[in-house]
């Protein structure tokens, strides 16, 4: 895999990926933008301020060359930010609470058949929306690791 040499950020070289950090990126022809060789991704790139933007998704997720490595700016849109966070922590929490004050109201009768299952049902419902929450953060941030794992498996 070839490494950057230069420590300034222009159209003539080519910089290891800051989202899947696997693949490498490319100049696109008559744009002021790169792509990814490996995810896809485009860039559209600020020469005056060193940095890269990722362009084709919905949320602008900004990074700067330093020279060696590519350093994480903050995101554009806070409102956007916020409005995941609530989204994806209420989506674990509401619906495990539900479930559980419905438990703690209508306790199953303790020689009952079955009397553990409300407890096994509330584990897995935290579970399934813990893991739906863990998606929105992963597709929102573009974690490296998960963006990386995405495209292998659609290969
Ligand atoms: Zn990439």
């Amino acid at each position: 895999m070839a490494q950057s040499l230069s420590t300034t950020l222009n159209y003539e070289q080519s910089y290891h990926c800051p989202v899947c950090r696997y693949g490498q990126l490319n100049p696109l022809m008559l744009m002021d933008a790169f792509a990814c060789s490996f995810c896809r991704h485009i860039f559209t790139a600020n020469l005056s301020q060193q940095s890269v933007c990722l362009a084709d998704t919905t949320q602008s997720i900004y990074w700067r060359w330093t020279g060696q490595r590519w350093q994480p700016l903050h995101h554009a849109n806070s409102e956007l930010t916020v409005a995941i966070w609530i989204l994806s922590v209420g989506l674990t929490v509401i619906p495990t609470t539900l479930i559980g004050l419905i438990y703690q109201i209508f306790p199953p009768l303790e020689d009952s058949a079955g009397a553990e299952f409300p407890l096994l049902w509330l584990v897995l419902v935290f579970l399934a929306h813990l893991s739906i929450t863990v998606w929105i953060l992963a597709e929102f941030y573009q974690i490296p690791f998960y963006v990386a794992w995405k495209v292998r498996s659609q290969a």
